[in-house]
């Protein structure tokens, strides 16, 4: 051990070699990072070279042999190393511009060029030693590379053959050779201070599962940012990762555990008579899955713990029978039952479609929304705490009450899968807890069943109702206006119903589209003046715009209504009110309209500005008009000028009907985080873990995670007492695990 405080270094600071190196040293006193790099490291989260340790790399750098200059062969591949002794970066009109860079070695000098990507100039620097991969061409005399990869190297830092380079997600002000310095220099050192956390007999387990040896953590940590090559760099990820998710995977298991036997629930039994008495009121026969899909529920919540459950179906799969069927159950044992609808005018729908379904019951409906006038709505709470009310429909607004109904049996959330794991609200009453009933409005991909909603058991209605016709959907080019209005009109003068849907809501300077709930649930509405009107708004489809041409163009003559998130509670109801009566012919709306609305006579949508819709939103929209027995239409047109066959996202659109496929497919053009609102599931973030990539070691993970709650329900056993620490730090918060500890 050398002195830890040589005696040049200044008052108060600790200068550590390399070999002194402890998880917790501060980042600060690590040979080589000094105090202003560690300012930035610290933006990234970094503060302890321990952190440090565990920030892995973005990606690889794979080697490609090193060419020599001489050996170029036109259209080859090869990868140079050079310095850089020139830059030159020549501007053109309209945003042209050319980079052009010279690059030297002692074998002479090439060039590598960029078109239209001026923001290079930023990176590429005089003076800087890079490792250029591309293919060559000469021009004149030089070789020169267009469009190559460049890597930054540092100024002594080889490309050997056979040495991968890690890349690391950067902060501005570090460079990508400093941080590969910076752990190259910890990772050795302070890899076998980590402790193991996962017992032999685990790892052994998943190795074999995954056909793939699972290294110790120090050699996975090492390799991890140092590989040694593919093989070792494949198997230390494959651990890590297999780590991460293992933790994650307990956590929901102990979690699913939790919800199960530590909380009592009223068990709500479904007798072959109180059966009987439900299904009587469904004026059709089920569905195959709505049987089995029943039968769970009942299952469930004939139980002395809470039901968790997710249903997940396609739009117009019948999801709303389920719930009917579940509140009736609660109400039929004397307990109340609440169902939270994302948004207002899905609220009054479910309440019409019950109080319809109800009429010659004893059953007591209210209807609970953020713009009820507060006498109202306190009446109302009045009656639900005393016992008054039997099912309670509302927004989320019904959440955000200090109340709590006398004998809350079940809280079904419909249409909303932003309600990840820890976010469902626990509602006690009477020192039980109430069933839960989730309602997917997407289905869900199945990675994303097993992270997001891992706590929760799933049901999935892949049966449509019978004669359903399918939807047909059409990419609109700009100059199939004119023929598509026409068709809108035939089917119109046929009786039908027809949506056109807009991003957006006015020409004013505002924001893309309005969400109801936001209408409801922020205070955000005076801020008009606020923005000015970015260019690209000003081309983008709006509702009142719309509406306006429309109803002198392309439908003039016909009863069109508008719709959209800025009009008041009242105002939206009486227009959904006209158009469900078929007073209106056409709804002109933004996508307040996206989730849930059921107008069967609806049949024909017209999508515009679609490229500003993701494909989950789209696919909701398409479900308004598949849920008669005449087949439907949907046409998207594109605000940009390119037709929407350029569209990689309205392509596969077009081509997929069927919401799963269509899940998968967004979770693989998107990834996880877009589809769903990650962030907004409470869960933390992976740090290795991709969850598209590593699907089947997500597999692997539930499985044995499950199988290790089964066996030892708390974690006991002492080889797990590591592991637990980790999920209990990770994951005790979020996922409310305290008194497992
Ligand atoms: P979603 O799953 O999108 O919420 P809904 O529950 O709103 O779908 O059902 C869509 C439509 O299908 C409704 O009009 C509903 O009455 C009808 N429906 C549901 N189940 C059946 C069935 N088994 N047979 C016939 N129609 C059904
Ligand atoms: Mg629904």
């Amino acid at each position: 051990m050398t002195d830890p405080i040589p005696a040049a270094s200044a008052p108060g600071t600790v200068v550590h070699e390399l070999s002194d190196l402890e998880l917790g040293t501060d980042l600060r006193f690590v040979p080589g990072v000094g105090h202003d790099r560690a300012v930035l490291l610290a933006k990234l989260g970094l503060r302890a070279a321990g952190e440090a340790l565990f920030f892995f790399p973005r990606n690889y750098e794979f080697p490609s042999i090193e060419t020599k200059l001489p050996d170029l062969k036109e259209g080859v591949p090869a990868s140079l190393v050079g310095v850089v002794t020139e830059v030159e970066l020549r501007s053109g009109a309209a945003g042209k511009s050319t980079l052009g860079v010279l690059v030297e070695n002692d074998e002479g000098a090439f060039r590598i060029v960029f078109y239209n990507q001026a923001f290079r100039a930023d990176q590429i620097e005089r003076g800087m030693r890079v490792l250029v991969s591309g293919t060559p061409k000469l021009v004149g005399l030089r070789w020169q590379f267009t469009h190559p990869k460049v890597t930054t190297l540092g100024p002594d830092e080889d490309p050997p053959p056979g040495k991968i380079l890690p890349l690391y997600g950067l902060t501005d002000g570090i460079k990508q050779y400093a941080m590969r310095r910076m752990l190259a220099g910890i990772a050795p050192h302070l890899a076998s201070h980590v402790r193991e956390v996962l017992p032999a007999e685990i790892r052994q387990s998943a190795g074999e599962r995954l056909g793939c040896a699972l290294p110790d953590i120090d050699v996975a940590l090492r390799e991890i940012h140092q590989p040694s090559g593919e093989d070792a760099l494949r198997q230390a990820r494959t651990r890590l990762v297999f780590q991460e998710l293992l933790v994650m995977q307990l956590a929901l298991a102990l979690r699913r555990r939790r919800l199960t036997t530590d909380l009592a629930s009223p068990p709500l039994t479904a007798t072959p008579e109180i059966d009987l008495r439900i299904q009587k009121r469904f004026p059709f026969a089920l569905t195959g899955d709505q049987v089995r899909t029943i039968a769970e529920v009942g299952q469930d919540m004939g139980r002395q713990f809470p039901m968790n459950r997710l249903v997940q179906g396609d739009v117009g799969s019948g999801k709303t029978v389920i719930a009917q069927y579940a509140m009736l159950l609660a109400v039929a044992h004397g307990y109340q039952a609440m169902l939270m609808a994302p948004t207002e005018i899905l609220a009054r729908q479910h309440y019409e479609t019950l109080t319809k379904a109800l009429a010659h019951s004893r059953v007591r409906i209210g209807l609970l929304t953020g713009s009820l006038p507060a006498v109202q709505r306190q009446a109302l709470v009045k009656e639900a705490v005393e016992g008054k009310v039997d099912v309670i429909v509302g927004t989320q607004a019904l959440l955000y009450g200090e109340w709590t109904p006398a004998k809350l049996g079940l809280v079904v959330i419909d249409e909303q899968h932003k309600f990840g794991v820890g976010q469902r609200a626990m509602l006690r009453s009477g020192g039980l807890d109430p069933h839960y009933l989730v309602l997917s409005a997407t289905p869900i991909p199945r990675t994303m069943a097993m992270t997001m909603f891992g706590d929760l058991d799933v049901s999935t209605l892949r049966e449509k109702p019978p004669g359903r016709k399918p939807v047909r959907t059409y990419l609109g080019r700009d100059n199939w206006r004119e023929r598509w209005w026409k068709f809108v009109r035939e089917h119109l003068d046929e009786g039908r119903q027809a949506f056109v849907v807009t991003p957006r809501v006015a020409d004013s300077p505002r924001e893309l589209d309005d969400a109801d709930e936001s209408a409801e649930t922020s205070t955000t509405q005076g801020d008009k003046e606020l923005g000015e009107t970015p260019d690209s708004l000003e081309s983008i489809s709006s509702a009142e715009s719309v509406f306006q041409e429309l109803a002198e163009g392309g439908l003039k003559g016909y009863r069109i209504g508008l719709l959209h998130g800025r009009m008041s509670a009242n105002e939206k109801a009486a227009v959904m009110q006209r158009f469900a009566q078929g007073r209106l012919q056409v709804l002109v709306s933004t996508t307040v309209i996206e989730v849930g609305i059921d107008i069967p006579n609806a049949t024909v949508m017209t999508i515009l500005g679609a490229e500003h819709f993701g494909l989950a939103q789209l696919h909701q929209l398409r479900g308004r008009v598949s849920r008669g027995k005449v087949a439907g239409h949907v046409c998207v047109f594109t605000d940009s000028e390119g037709s929407p066959e350029e569209n990689e996202r309205l392509q596969v659109f077009a081509d997929t009907s069927d919401g799963f496929e269509l899940a998968e497919a967004d979770f693989r053009l998107r990834g996880p985080g877009d589809l769903m609102g990650t962030q907004q599931s409470g869960m933390p973030p992976l740090r290795v873990a991709d969850l598209q990539r590593d699907q089947k070691i997500l597999h692997v993970a539930r499985e044995l995670a499950q199988e290790i709650v089964d066996a030892d329900s708390e974690l006991t056993a002492p080889e797990f007492e590591s592991l637990k620490k980790q999920v209990l730090k990770r994951y005790g918060k979020v996922l409310d695990l305290g008194d497992v500890a």
